[in-house]
C-alpha cells in the first residue's frame, strides 16, 4: 500500500465516511478542517487535525494553497477531496501532483475534461454515448446562444459548464426567456464556480435520473450497475434506490456498458459515475454528465454489490490493480437512501442549523446510517444541509420501503427540524410505491400536499 498518511480536505458525512475506510486499511488520517468544524465527528475520529482556515468556504475547503500546506506540515502522502469543493477542480489535483502527493481521485486531465460539463458532452459524442441534444459545445455570447436555441427547440436548459449541486441550470419556455436569462445564468456561473461558460440542452420532460457508478484503475473500467435518482427537488437529489426499478434486462445492459466504454475511453481511473436521463416510454437514454468523484449515493451500490467503493478509491490511487472481475459483480436485493438535511420540509426547507439536544438511531443489520451527528453537536450554518444518509437494504423493492417506513419511525433527532417528515410521506406515497415517477415528480407532488409534523 503506498498510502501511508492520508489528508481529508472536507467535512461533515463523508469526511467520516472516508477517515473509516482509511483506518480499515491501516492508513493513518489527517483531517483538514475549517474553524467552524473543530469539534465536529470527523475532527475526533481522525489521528491529527489541522486547522486551514476560517468557517468560510474559501478561506478554508476552498482554499487549495492551505490545503497542501497542511498536507506538506503534517507529512500527509495523499489528498481525498470527497464531493464538492475542491473535488472536480482540475488545478489543485495537478498542484497536489506537482507537490509530490496523491490526488484520491482521476488525474487532472481527466478531471478538465469530463468535470466541465460541456466538454465531457464532446467526449462522451466520440466515445458514442448518445447525449442530450443541445449546443454544439458552449454558446460563446446571447446571439451565438439564441442560433442555437432555434435549432435544439424550446423549452431547454441553459446550463454552466462548471456547474454542480443542482445549480448553475436554468428553464427558458422562449427567445425572449432566452435573452432574459443569459446573463442572469453566466454572472451567477461566475460567481458560484469561477467560470462562466455555458452551453444549452433540450429539456426533456418527465425523465428519469438513472446513473451508472464505475470505477476504474488506468486499464481496466468496469460498474458497479446503476442508482436511480429521479426524486428531487431543486435539481438536487433526496432519495437514491439502487437498482433501477424502471430498467429492463437488456436496457440496464445498455446503459452500464455505455458508461463503461464512456470511462474506458478516457483510460479512467478511481471511482466515477456516469448520469443519464431515461425517456421510460421510448426506452431512449441520453448522457448528462459525469462526476469524477465520489457521490454523495454511493451507499447504494455498496449495498447491492457488496463492494466498497472508497476502500477502492484508496488502493487505485495507493497503485493497486482492480482485482474484481465483472462478471463477478451481481446485484444482491435493493437498497435505498434517504437524506436527512437540516431543513424544515413543514416551512418549505427553510434551513435548520442549531444544536442536536437529542439523538437516537434504531440499529440493525439491515440500516446503515452515514452521519457526523452526536448528542450536543452544533450543525453549523455554513455549509450543505446533509445531516445524515439513512439507507435500508432488503431483498424486494415493496419490503425495503415498509421497513425504511418503520426504522425511520424509530429516529430520535431534537433540538433542529429535518426532512424526515418529508421521508415518511414519501414512503407511504402511491408513484413511490410503484415506482413510477420522473425528475418533476417529487416537485410536483410537493405542490398538491402539505407535510405535517406527524407524517
Ligand atoms: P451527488 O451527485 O453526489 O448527489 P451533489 O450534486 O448533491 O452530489 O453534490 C454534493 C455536494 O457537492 C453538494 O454539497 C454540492 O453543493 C456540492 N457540489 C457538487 N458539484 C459542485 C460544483 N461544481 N461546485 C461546487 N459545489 C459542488
Ligand atoms: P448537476 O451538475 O447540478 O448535478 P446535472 O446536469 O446533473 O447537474 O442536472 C441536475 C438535474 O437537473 C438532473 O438530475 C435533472 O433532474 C435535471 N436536468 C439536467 N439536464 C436536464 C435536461 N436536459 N432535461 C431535463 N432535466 C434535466
Ligand atoms: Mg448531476
Amino acid at each position: 500500500m503506498m498510502i501511508k498518511k492520508l489528508l481529508i480536505a472536507n467535512r461533515g458525512e463523508i469526511a467520516v465516511r472516508i477517515i473509516q475506510a482509511a483506518h480499515k486499511l491501516g492508513i493513518s488520517s489527517v483531517l483538514a478542517c475549517s474553524e467552524a468544524d473543530t469539534e465536529s465527528m470527523a475532527a475526533h475520529m481522525a489521528n491529527e487535525l489541522i486547522v486551514i482556515g476560517s468557517a468560510r468556504a474559501d478561506q478554508s475547503y476552498l482554499n487549495g494553497d492551505a490545503i497542501l500546506h497542511a498536507a506538506q506540515q503534517t507529512g500527509a502522502d495523499a489528498i481525498h477531496p470527497g464531493y464538492g469543493f475542491l473535488a472536480e477542480n482540475p488545478e489543485f489535483a495537478s498542484a497536489v501532483t506537482e507537490q509530490g502527493l496523491i490526488f484520491v481521485g482521476p488525474p487532472a486531465d481527466v478531471i478538465a475534461m469530463m468535470g466541465d460539463k460541456a466538454c465531457a458532452k464532446n467526449v462522451a459524442l466520440r466515445a458514442g454515448v448518445p447525449l442530450v441534444p443541445g449546443s454544439a459545445g458552449e454558446v460563446e455570447n446571447l446571439s451565438h446562444a439564441l442560433q442555437e436555441a432555434s435549432r435544439i427547440g424550446y423549452p431547454l436548459l441553459i446550463k454552466a459548464s462548471a456547474g454542480g449541486g443542482g445549480r448553475g441550470i436554468r428553464l427558458v419556455h422562449s427567445a425572449d426567456d432566452l435573452a432574459r436569462e443569459f446573463p442572469i445564468v453566466k454572472a451567477e456561473a461566475k460567481a458560484a464556480f469561477a467560470y462562466d461558460g455555458i452551453y444549452l440542452e433540450r429539456f426533456i420532460n418527465n425523465a428519469r435520473h438513472i446513473e451508472v457508478q464505475i470505477l476504474g484503475d488506468g486499464e481496466q473500467v468496469i460498474h458497479l450497475f446503476e442508482r436511480e435518482c429521479s426524486l428531487q427537488r431543486r435539481r438536487q437529489k433526496i432519495f437514491e434506490e439502487a437498482p433501477a426499478p424502471a430498467l429492463t434486462p437488456a436496457l440496464r445492459q445498455a446503459l452500464c456498458q455505455s458508461a463503461v466504454a464512456l470511462a474506458q475511453s478516457v483510460n479512467y481511473r478511481s471511482a466515477g459515475t456516469v448520469e443519464y436521463l431515461l425517456d421510460s416510454r421510448s426506452g431512449e437514454f441520453f448522457f448528462i454528465e459525469m462526476n469524477t468523484r465520489i457521490q454523495v449515493e454511493h451507499p447504494v451500490s455498496e449495498m447491492i454489490t457488496g463492494i466498497d467503493i472508497v476502500d477502492w478509491m484508496l488502493r487505485i490511487a495507493g497503485g493497486e490493480s482492480l482485482s474484481l472481475r465483472q462478471q463477478d459483480i451481481t446485484i444482491n436485493g435493493v437498497a435505498i437512501e434517504m437524506r436527512i438535511n437540516a431543513e424544515d420540509p413543514v416551512r418549505n426547507f427553510f434551513p435548520s442549523p442549531g444544536t442536536i439536544t437529542q439523538l437516537q438511531w434504531p440499529k440493525a443489520e439491515d440500516l446503515r446510517i452515514e452521519s457526523h451527528l452526536y448528542p450536543g453537536y452544533q450543525v453549523p450554518p455554513y455549509y450543505d444541509s446533509l445531516l445524515a444518509k439513512f439507507v435500508v437494504q432488503a431483498t424486494h423493492r415493496q419490503q425495503v420501503l415498509q421497513r425504511a417506513a418503520s426504522l425511520l419511525r424509530q429516529v430520535q433527532i431534537a433540538g433542529i427540524k429535518t426532512t424526515i417528515p418529508l421521508h415518511q410521506a414519501l414512503l407511504a406515497c402511491d408513484f413511490v410505491i410503484r415506482g413510477d415517477f420522473h425528475t418533476g415528480s417529487l416537485e410536483q407532488w410537493l405542490q398538491t400536499m402539505t407535510v405535517t409534523e406527524e407524517s
